[in-house]
């Protein structure tokens, strides 16, 4: 059985049988892994974390040969990340950065870029280095990027005529649409060369960067709604009562365009 060592950020926990814990983590040298901590709960000071969602660790664990659930031998904890938790809008933030790179990061695939973007955003958020709503539309389209999961911006989605810098921008159908292909998605809106620019630059920078508060809601909208077409299970950190996607969501039926 082969032991490895790495540094690992605690997606989700959850129980197992009586006293064990499983975990999903996002490690630097691994990818995304699926271990087991046995009696973590029943011996909690035997190991050196409790192995908390958000938090980073050092973990050894070993293969198991039948399947992708590891056995996590040892957990130290490196960071608490304790001021995540200051306020609403932070924790709702660092949830939400979690359960994208739960959604769209395959187990066990390297990802050491999408490691250290989750890490730094983690840590910008705790330390209020920069407007969050910023930093949560750079890690989106970053990570969306890195995971090959981003949105067509090159070529129409229907017809795969190059589109440069304009056309329609398509949540359900995953990018933009030209003109000719309208008839996919009636609900697709014009997007402009400023904020596809602006969606180009974040997919390119390891670094967040402050944007122009008159285009941030607009990319927000737009991102909340690609996710929300585009993964296979709706993040919960999406649904939160009173936020914008669900009441739009709701009223979609009616099929208006919107404003
Ligand atoms: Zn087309």
């Amino acid at each position: 059985m082969a032991i490895h060592t790495a540094d690992a950020i605690v997606l989700r926990r959850y129980p197992y049988r009586e006293t064990s814990v499983i975990v999903t983590c996002l490690t630097d040298r691994y990818g995304k892994v699926k271990g087991l901590v046995k009696g973590l709960m029943a011996q909690p000071n035997r190991h050196r974390s409790a192995m908390e969602p958000l938090t980073v660790n050092r973990i050894v664990f070993y293969d198991t040969r039948t399947s992708q659930l590891h056995l996590v031998s040892q957990c130290e904890l490196l960071s608490p990340m304790a001021q995540l938790t200051k306020d609403l809008e932070t924790m709702r933030s660092a949830a939400f950065c979690v359960e994208l790179t739960d959604a769209v990061v395959p187990l066990e695939e390297p990802q050491p870029a999408a490691y250290h973007l989750l890490k730094d955003a983690l840590e910008r958020l705790a330390l209020d280095g920069g407007e969050p709503a910023a930093l949560r539309a750079h890690f989106t389209v970053r990570l969306l990027h890195l995971a090959g999961f981003q949105p067509q911006l090159d070529r129409c989605t229907g017809c795969h005529t190059m589109v440069h810098r304009e056309g329609y921008w398509s949540a359900s159908q995953g990018g933009l649409l030209c003109a000719g292909c309208l008839h996919e998605d009636p609900r697709a809106e014009p997007v402009g060369s400023v904020l596809l620019g602006v969606l180009e630059t974040l997919a390119e920078s390891a670094q967040p960067m402050p944007l122009d508060p008159q285009i941030l809601p607009a990319l927000q909208r737009r991102l909340d709604e690609f996710l929300h077409w585009r993964l296979d299970h709706p993040l919960k950190t999406l649904q939160a009562p009173g936020s914008r996607l669900k009441a739009e969501t709701a009223s979609a039926s009616s099929l208006q365009p919107r404003a």
